[in-house]
C-alpha cells in the first residue's frame, strides 16, 4: 500500500492551523502541523513532507526563513514544493514571495478549493 502524501503545515494561529489540518486530513493527506517556524524546521527532517504550507507571519523566524531552512540539502532539498500563505494582498509582497523561491502563494482567508488545487498541481509536477 502506498504511503499517503504528507504535508507540513506551519501556522502560528491555532484556529487556522486546525482548519488547515482538518481539511487536508479530510482530503486524504497526512499532516505534520507546527505552531512556529522553528518547530516546523525541526519536524521537517523526521516528517519528510511531500509539500509544505508556510504562514509568512510567524512569531519567531518568518516563513521566508523556514523556506530557506527546508530547502537545505540536509533537510528537504530544493525540490520540495512550498506554498506561502499570506494575509498580504500587496503586489510587492507577492513578488517578494515568488522571488524568494516559494512555488506558489495563497491568500488569507484561505479558499479551500484554491488550496487543494494548488497543492495537487504542485504535487503532480513534483512527481514527474
Ligand atoms: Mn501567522
Amino acid at each position: 500500500m502506498a504511503s499517503r502524501v504528507r504535508i507540513l503545515v506551519v501556522e502560528d494561529d491555532e484556529k487556522s492551523r486546525r482548519l488547515l489540518t482538518d481539511v487536508l486530513a479530510f482530503h486524504g493527506y497526512e499532516v505534520a502541523a507546527a505552531g512556529s517556524g522553528e518547530e516546523g524546521v525541526r519536524s521537517a527532517s523526521s516528517a519528510a513532507p511531500d509539500a509544505a504550507l508556510l504562514d509568512i507571519q510567524l512569531p519567531g523566524i518568518s516563513g521566508f526563513e523556514v523556506l530557506a531552512a527546508l530547502r537545505e540539502p540536509c533537510c528537504c532539498g530544493e525540490r520540495l514544493p512550498v506554498v506561502a500563505v499570506t494575509a498580504s494582498v500587496m503586489d510587492q509582497d507577492r513578488k517578494k514571495i515568488l522571488a524568494a523561491g516559494f512555488n506558489a502563494f495563497i491568500s488569507k482567508p484561505v479558499n479551500i478549493r484554491e488550496l487543494l488545487a494548488t497543492l495537487e498541481s504542485l504535487l503532480t509536477k513534483a512527481a514527474t
